[in-house]
């Protein structure tokens, strides 16, 4: 068996596994896409000490940092369940195959839900973004969109109408859902206008996004906002349904875990986007990543 199995392969299992493996413990990663959402990022600017990378790039340094060690990597492999077996921890895989491990670090992040509209995938990374701490600077001076009227929908409003030149917040149901305190502040900023009740149909555009239209629930008219960027803000969700009935989740399915990353079974950690850490980016996934193989490692002397 391997005495710190990671399951997924983003910023925070290449740093578990790094972290493990320079302990000198026999360490395996499983994961479906190495990289993981990073591959999905054009640019990244907010990764201390680099100051403009791209995705795909990152990813494979990522990779190439793990594999300068002694780590199987296990590549396009699914676990599909968790399993506590004679003192050990079984995953299986997707495959089929059982992977046995002393403790299990989880890493296998989240991802955003898509609003499934036309011209939203058509138009990832040329206006069309997820993430207002990565990519809001991007948007500096023009006009934006926030699909999403919750609290992460209002707060990136917030945000968002500190750098670019107008926010139009949409909402569709009959009122925002956000934290009241959210939604005073964000009636008092003068760029912003709030949307209700309104069910964004098409995001267009020719090369790079240039519209969105909308229809007004209560008229059934359809509605165009000329705009350059359009964040879509309906919730980002753990890939941890595998999980359910083995490890104690949020309400939201977030993994709950403590300061060191333990969950709530002893031997199992977890790291990054799939737990209720707060603030979802790379380096904090990394960091959480090497403090989950830290806590994983303390485990395995003291047991
Ligand atoms: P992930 O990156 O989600 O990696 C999860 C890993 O687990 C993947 O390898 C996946 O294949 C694997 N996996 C999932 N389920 C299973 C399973 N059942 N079995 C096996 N493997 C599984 N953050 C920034 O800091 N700066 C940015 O500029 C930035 N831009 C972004 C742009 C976009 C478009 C997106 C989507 C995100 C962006 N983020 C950015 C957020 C950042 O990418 C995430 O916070 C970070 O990748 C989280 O790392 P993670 O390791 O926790 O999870």
């Amino acid at each position: 068996p391997f005495d710190v199995l990671i399951v997924g392969g983003g910023p925070a299992g290449a740093a578990a596994a790094v972290y493990a493996a320079r302990k000198g413990i026999r360490t395996g990663v499983a994961s479906e896409r190495f990289g993981g959402q990073v591959l999905d990022t054009l640019g990244i600017e907010n990764f201390i000490s680099v100051k403009e990378t791209e995705g795909p790039k990152f990813a494979l340094a990522l990779e190439e940092h793990v594999r300068n060690y002694d780590v199987d990597i296990m590549n396009l492999q699914r676990a599909k369940a968790l399993k506590p077996v004679a003192g050990l921890f079984e995953v299986e895989l997707a495959s089929g195959a059982i992977v046995k491990s002393k403790s299990v670090v989880i890493s296998t992040g989240a991802r955003w839900r898509n609003i499934n509209v036309p011209g939203e995938k058509e138009f990832k990374n040329k206006g069309v973004a997820y993430c207002p701490h990565c990519d809001g600077p991007l948007f500096k001076g023009k006009r934006v969109a926030v699909i999403g009227g919750g609290n992460s929908g209002v707060e990136a409003a917030i945000d968002l109408a500190g750098i670019v030149a107008h926010v139009t917040l949409i909402e569709f149901d009959t009122r925002l859902r956000a934290d009241e305190v959210l939604q005073r502040k964000l009636r008092s900023l003068p760029n912003v206008t709030v949307l209700v009740n309104a069910q964004t149909t098409a995001i267009t555009g020719d090369q790079k996004v240039s519209a969105l239209t909308y229809s007004d629930r209560a008229s059934g008219e359809e509605k165009r906002v000329e705009l350059e960027g359009v964040f879509v803000q309906i919730g980002l969700v753990p890939n941890t349904e595998w999980l359910k009935g083995t490890l104690e989740l949020s309400r939201h399915g977030e993994i709950i875990v403590d300061a060191k990353g333990q969950t709530s079974v002893p031997g199992v950690f977890a790291a990054g986007d799939a737990t209720t850490v707060p603030f979802k980016q790379i380096i904090i996934a990394a960091g959480d990543g090497a403090k989950a193989a830290l806590g994983a490692f303390e485990h395995l002397m003291r047991s």
